[in-house]
């Protein structure tokens, strides 16, 4: 015969605006009270055990939860059906070790079913620096870097075990890593998968212990790495060595090494992305004559043919000197170079007549160009350096 099915949020008797605490804390004080195994032989015990496990199996979902709130239990009928006096709910959907490892592991302070994984596990990264120069970072160079990472242990080879003894088979989880925690409680059985606490879920355990590393299979050992820096690096970017970091767990791959780079400043250049700048002197003469210059770069010293009237500060382009792209090597940033004019501060006699000469014959007119051309004319030498 069919029966009246109670409203869910009646069965656990908490409010239509419930959250997940106050269903969660309704639930745990019913699931107590009429747990089947607190009850034995309790067929109404039995029932209301069931009927509040299903309504917070549907309340605690929140996709499970809207549908009822709108259609009600029409809204799990002609599911799965057939499942003993409880309409069409589907109970094999709803994940009740999941609900009951939350539940019963936070009633018993356990850790719950999150702690019990035990698989591979990824060993962690080892984080180092390397300090390069300016020109290194350039061009790239190979460094060798000292680090103490963990090295399997000679003497076990690895086992962890005294040698002429092997690791054993864990007794207490059969080699699984896992432990089904069962515990009796007043109100049932509770059970619980969590590591291995013999083995830490490794599945082994070692009776006697290697000496030289103490069960671990691992020793630390100075090790000495080559990294090889590409052309164009720059300041605190990383270098990565796959796999060369502290060891795995459970079969897990080593971890990673990562190496950041450190580079020096120069005493003349400056660096932005894959352009360097710079400044260059010139004198008062080669500015207003003309005249080659010789120019500092990360290729080497480059001659450079100022134009006559040269105004200070004109910046200068030599085209591919800067540094290498990191993406593509072949590609070249430029070298830019301020040029900038040089006022003699101490003169001979004879040069100081020379420019009072050169003032007396130029200084009108040039005030005068100024006054007609207002600053039009620099400019356009300038632009002839752009
Ligand atoms: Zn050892
Ligand atoms: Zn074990």
């Amino acid at each position: 015969m069919a029966e009246q099915k109670r409203d869910y949020y009646e069965v656990l008797g908490v409010d239509k605006n419930a959250d997940d605490a106050a269903l969660k804390k309704a639930y745990r004080v019913l699931a107590k009270k009429y747990h089947p195994d607190m009850n034995p032989g309790n067929k109404e015990a039995e029932k209301k055990f069931k009927e509040a496990s299903e309504a917070y199996a549907v309340l605690s979902d929140p996709e499970k939860r809207r549908q009822y709130d709108q259609f009600g239990h029409a809204a799990f009928e002609g599911g799965a059906g057939g499942a003993g006096g409880f309409g069409g709910f589907d109970f094999s959907s709803a994940d009740f070790s999941d609900i009951f490892g939350d539940i019963f592991g936070d009633l018993f302070g356990g850790r719950g079913r999150s702690g019990g994984r035990s698989g591979p596990v990824k060993g962690a990264n080892l984080r180092t620096s390397v300090r390069i120069t300016f020109e290194e970072a350039v061009f790239g160079t190979e460094k060798q870097i000292d680090l103490t990472v963990k090295e399997e242990c000679k003497t076990c080879h690895g086992t962890g075990a005294k040698p002429g003894t092997s690791p054993e088979t864990c007794s207490k989880c059969g080699g699984k890593g896992q432990v089904v925690f069962t515990q009796q409680s007043f109100f049932g059985t509770v059970r619980n998968v969590q590591t291995c606490p013999d083995c830490n879920g490794t599945g082994k355990v070692i009776r006697e212990k290697c000496a030289d590393c103490r069960g671990t299979g691992y020793v630390p050992m100075k090790k000495r790495f080559a990294v090889t820096i590409p052309a164009g690096i720059d300041n605190g970017q990383c270098k990565r060595l796959a796999g060369q970091g502290e060891p795995g767990s459970n079969g897990g791959p080593r971890g990673d090494i990562l190496v950041e780079v450190i580079v020096g400043s120069h005493p003349i250049f400056q660096r932005q992305d894959v352009n360097i700048y710079s400044t260059v002197p010139i004198s008062f003469a080669v500015a207003a004559l003309g005249g080659e210059t010789v120019i500092d770069t990360v290729d080497g010293k480059v001659v450079y043919d100022v134009k006559a009237g040269t105004q200070t500060d004109t910046r200068v382009r030599l085209k591919g000197k800067g540094v290498p792209s990191l993406r593509n090597p072949d590609v070249r940033g430029d070298h830019y170079v301020t040029l900038v004019v040089q006022t003699p501060e101490r003169l001979s006699a004879e040069a100081r007549d020379l420019l009072r000469r050169f003032d007396e014959e130029t200084g009108d007119s040039l005030h005068a160009a100024d006054r007609v051309n207002g600053g039009d004319a620099p400019k356009k030498k300038r632009g002839f350096f752009k």
